[in-house]
């Protein structure tokens, strides 16, 4: 399988402190996962849904593999960097079993240093050692990773929750899931197939097809589902119309707007200026919510995110 992912690509991952797990998955340090040990603030999640920063791992089981190239995805895409490899040729995949005890040893090899630092939390860093939540979110298309049921289920039995992101591309990996995970998002990130084709880049031909099959049995989860839009100014803010017409297809627990952020290997693709503020989030999020119905019910202003519901509260996994 290393031969199918040039050198230049995995030493530039080592470079921007990804830990690889084995063959094809890695687990990063998550920027609030950081500041929640050290410095007392945490992510968005934690105050939408109660999911401790610290406690959290945010990982990949397909660390070099997606059906799309979205202009606005942090991670190195086959032709960045002068560095060509074929995103659609998979490996062998690793066993679940193996994937989970190597993402919680490299969660600790990061957690070690912490140890010592002038700013650690001591009762959070006690706490860490339990992690209680993977992000399955980190980079590329978890659905591409075969035994994805089996992989949520490895975690669920060991008393972790799971978000799974998902670019809805596989509609019958996610029709197919033994298992569900705790909370699945889709990503929804144009409101049209025009703008599909801009912005996401897919590398199946009828992507956009297979992403409304997903939409369409999304009512069909037990889990609560999200349906997440990261916004570029200028590129997919502005049939807000097409959106809420997606929203109605899939009828989504919830939504969130999000801004996209120059961070990462986008910003070979994308400007500074391409960010939208959290004012313009936050109008797109009104006038989503004036077409679809759903509420706003929270925002991070720091992380230019709005949270929308039908709900009147979103449900927390812990307290
Ligand atoms: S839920 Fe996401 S943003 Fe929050 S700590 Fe985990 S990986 Fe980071
Ligand atoms: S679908 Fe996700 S991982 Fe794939 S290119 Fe888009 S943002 Fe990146």
């Amino acid at each position: 399988m290393e031969n199918l992912v040039p050198a230049p690509l995995t030493q530039s991952l080592q470079k921007q402190k990804y830990h690889r797990v084995g063959k094809h998955s890695a687990v990063k340090r998550c920027k609030w996962f950081y500041e929640a040990l050290t410095g007392g603030r945490s992510c968005y999640k934690q105050k939408f849904y109660g999911i401790n920063s610290h406690q959290c791992i945010q990982m990949s089981p397909a660390l070099f593999y997606c059906t799309q190239q979205c202009l606005f995805c942090w991670r190195a895409q086959n032709g960045d960097l002068q560095i060509s490899w074929d995103e659609m040729k998979l490996p062998d995949w690793d066993p679940p079993e193996e994937i989970v005890q190597g993402i919680l040893k490299a969660q600790n090899r990061i957690l070690s240093g912490y140890k010592g630092h002038l700013k650690t939390d001591p009762q959070k860093f006690r706490e860490a050692h339990r992690p209680k939540h993977v992000a399955i979110s980190l980079t590329g298309e978890p659905t591409l990773y075969e035994p994805l049921g089996e992989l949520l289920r490895t975690l669920h039995a060991r008393g972790l929750t799971s978000f799974l992101v998902s670019n809805g591309n596989l509609p019958q990996k996610l029709s197919a899931l033994g298992v569900e995970p705790t909370q699945l998002y889709i990503s929804v990130c144009a409101p049209n197939k025009e703008v599909f084709k801009r912005v996401c880049r897919p590398q199946l031909p009828d992507a956009w097809e297979r992403l409304n099959e997903t939409l369409a049995f999304l009512p069909s989860f037990r889990c609560p589902t999200v349906i997440r839009s990261t916004l570029v100014k200028n590129h997919n803010m502005d049939d807000v119309e097409g959106y809420a017409k997606l929203v109605a297809k899939a009828e989504p627990t919830y939504i969130e707007a999000k801004a996209y952020m120059h961070v990462g290997f986008s910003s070979l693709r994308l400007g500074f200026d391409d960010m939208p503020s959290h004012k313009e989030v936050y109008d797109f999020a009104l006038q989503l919510s004036e077409k679809t119905g759903y509420k706003i019910l929270d925002e991070v202003a720091d992380s230019r995110v709005v949270l929308l519901s039908k709900r009147d509260k979103p449900l927390r996994f812990s307290p």
